[in-house]
């Protein structure tokens, strides 16, 4: 009886600890169907709990707790191997880049030089006297990253949208899958 019981507490820990593992090295979600985004007023019914529920806690932590993914992790590299097509929120699927304005900053993070739907990207000045632009999805108030201009990127608008790929969801474009 000892052994089993032992036995199914080192099956748990283990499992936990793998779940933690997949946690901090998180892939970018990829779907094939350009997902239906939800509106305004649905996003801002769901609940913290119902946003824990809904995201895994590396997406929960960046886009509820705007909390940053280490850089140069798995969905950088990710990232940095995929070919044409768009990126949405994970929270609420609102399209925000897409792979016509990527470009390598060299930062470890995503980067994009414009959204492809301005209206669907917010920029905040950060409270905490940094002088940081935050940059938020417009539809659920996600944080996404921050946007940081004039550093001399060759770039149509010298900006570097230094977004976290954990809270993005791609879809090839067709024929790119
Ligand atoms: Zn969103």
């Amino acid at each position: 009886m000892k052994k089993v019981f032992t036995l199914s507490v080192v099956v748990a820990a283990l499992g936990v600890l793998v779940y933690a593992q997949e946690d901090k090295n998180p892939v970018m979600p990829v779907s094939k169907e350009i997902p239906k985004a939800m509106s305004k007023e649905e996003a801002s019914q769901v609940s913290d709990t119902e946003w824990k529920k809904r995201l895994s806690s590396a997406q929960y932590t960046i886009l509820r707790k705007s909390g940053t993914e280490r850089s140069n992790g798995k969905v950088y590299k990710e990232f940095k191997e995929q070919g044409g097509g768009t990126y949405f929120c994970v929270g609420c699927d609102t399209e925000l880049f897409s792979s016509k304005e990527k470009f390598d900053s060299g930062s470890g993070w995503p980067s994009f030089y414009d959204p492809s739907q301005s209206e669907n990207v917010k920029s905040v000045m950060e409270s905490d006297g940094s002088g940081r632009v935050e940059v938020r999805c417009a539809t659920c108030d996600g944080h996404l990253g921050h946007v940081f201009s004039g550093e001399g990127h060759n770039n149509p608008t010298d900006k570097r949208y230094c977004i976290n790929g954990t809270v993005l969801k791609f879809v090839p474009a067709k024929g790119e899958e």
